[in-house]
């Protein structure tokens, strides 16, 4: 290592792991110190359960990782990154045994929400759906580092994306879409009410018909590996059980680079109260299974999708959202987020066997046990399912926190999806990645553009970094 770094990175999460890449194929020495054992954060995969099951213990399903700009930018198939796309990429099956679809093709999802709002649909998602790879680059490196490449696109998309996704909602008719659009809004566990949700919910749908949500062939360690991988072809050092504590532990740098959350940066870099008014949010509960067959679903169309959500309508998703993250309570019928990644990958698990993800939420830093109302639900859509199970991981708030200090009281969005804060994280500032100490950065998704695996916090910070590193 040279005796003064340009940059050092604290967290091998995808965020962290990107910024350093993004640092280092600009020339700059780079470092990257990892608490755990392994890198990825929340993009993983482990044996958690038996022998020759491969399951994600968080990240699965990436709509958001096939269509970042930052990851398309980057050698990641060479390092060994496939992406398998199920052949729906995601179903929401109902009690009567139908279910309605995000498709690839516009036409089937549109058919899958009924006669009365296929055209509804269609006006929704058309004028975005030919300006996909610009939009999604646009809004995605705001606010300030880089200028809009298609304004107009953009400021229709905030037209419909800024008001509250019951807005959104208010353009169907019937009760199969509104569902599917609530269930899209609470993969970021945001309240359906709240401000720009509705962008949460397109961005999901868009991202369904243009790129897909494809799982990550071996597991989403695949994707923390190729990025690592990168790393060290250009240059960069991996430090992994080193666990940050204060920035003294570090070597001496130019520049510091934190994929961590708000408070435990101001804990080790002295920031004091600097982020004492950012929320964190609910937590969620999380069952890793390994199954003797695939999940018995009643509507076909789930057998068949890489994802299926689980909510019988979007009062039921409302009620459960509501239970998480103000009444302080575990939903009875809470709202499911499934994963299959062994409909497509067969690395997953032994021969016949299944690896099936699920989780719902719970208040945060909830330390009960969700199992028993998760599998409730699952067996009103999939009856049988709990005689195909061999074995389950499970983890809650506690556990989730113990794995990976960014997800504070259960939050993997290390961070509340609410109010101002979804879109200006973690402070109502033009400058989110910089902090009080000129050298210091902050790349985790506690910044702009906010949760999942994409790695636009990283690259986004990476920018602010390498602009004071020219600076200096
Ligand atoms: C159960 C679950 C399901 C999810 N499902 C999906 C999904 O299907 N699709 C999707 O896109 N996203 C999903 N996510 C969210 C996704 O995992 C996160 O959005 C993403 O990992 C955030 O990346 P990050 O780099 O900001 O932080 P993280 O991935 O959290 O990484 C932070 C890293 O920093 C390390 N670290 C923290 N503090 C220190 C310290 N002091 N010293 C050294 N290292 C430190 C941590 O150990 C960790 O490795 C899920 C998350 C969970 C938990």
């Amino acid at each position: 290592m040279p005796s003064m770094l340009d940059a050092v990175v604290v967290g091998a999460g995808p965020n962290g792991l990107t910024a350093a890449v993004e640092l280092a194929r600009r020339g700059f020495s780079v470092a990257l110190f990892e608490a755990k054992g392994t890198v990825g954060g929340g993009a993983r995969t482990e044996e958690l359960t038996l022998p020759g099951f491969r399951h994600d213990p968080c990240s699965a399903a990436h709509p958001l990782a096939v269509s970042s700009p930052a990851f398309r930018g980057l050698p990641l198939e060479r390092h060994g990154l496939q992406w398998l796309h199920p052949e729906l990429p995601m179903a929401h099956p109902f009690p009567d045994g139908t279910a309605a679809v995000l498709s690839r093709s516009v036409g089937e999802t549109a058919a899958s929400f009924g006669p009365r709002d296929a055209g509804a649909y269609r006006r929704l998602v058309t004028p975005f759906l030919h300006r996909w790879d610009t939009l999604v680059r646009d809004f995605m490196s705001l606010p300030l580092t880089a200028l809009p490449r298609d304004p107009v696109t953009l400021a229709r998309f905030g037209l419909v994306g800024l008001p509250p996704s019951t807005w959104l909602a208010r353009r169907f008719r019937d009760e199969r879409a509104r569902t599917l659009f609530a269930g899209l809004v609470a993969h970021v566990m945001a309240p359906l009410n709240g401000f720009a949700t509705s962008a949460i919910g397109l961005v999901f749908a868009l991202a369904a018909h243009t790129r897909g949500w494809p799982v990550a062939r071996g597991g989403s360690q695949a994707i923390s590996d190729a990025l690592a991988a990168h790393l060290r072809e250009l240059g960069g050092t991996v430090h992994t059980d080193y666990e940050v504590k204060r920035l003294d532990d570090l070597p001496p740098a130019r520049a510091y680079v934190f994929d961590t959350s708000p408070t435990a940066l101001a804990r080790i870099a002295g920031f004091g109260d600097h982020y004492a008014r950012y929320r964190y949010g609910p937590g969620v509960f999380k069952i890793d299974y390994a199954l003797d067959g695939p999940v018995p679903w009643t509507a076909p169309e789930a057998r068949r999708a890489g994802t299926v959500q689980i909510g019988a309508d979007s009062a039921e998703i409302g009620a459960a959202l509501r239970a998480a993250s103000r009444e302080n309570r575990a939903p009875d019928a809470p709202f499911l987020i499934t994963v299959q990644p062994s409909v497509v990958d067969p690395t997953r698990a032994p021969d016949g066997k299944h690896v099936f993800w699920v989780y719902g939420h719970v208040p945060h830093g909830w330390n009960g046990d969700l199992t028993d109302a998760i599998e409730r639900q699952l067996e009103r859509f999939a009856p049988g399912f709990r005689d195909r199970v061999l074995a389950r991981a499970t983890a809650g708030p506690p556990e989730l926190a113990a794995r990976n200090a960014n997800y504070i009281g259960g939050d993997i969005a290390t961070g509340a999806v609410s109010g101002l804060q979804t879109l200006l994280r973690p402070k109502l500032s033009l400058f989110p990645y910089t902090t009080p100490h000129p050298a210091v950065f902050i790349c985790s998704q506690a910044t702009p553009p906010g949760p999942g695996v994409h790695g636009m916090p990283g690259h986004n910070a990476a920018k602010a970094v390498w602009r004071r590193l020219r600076q200096t």
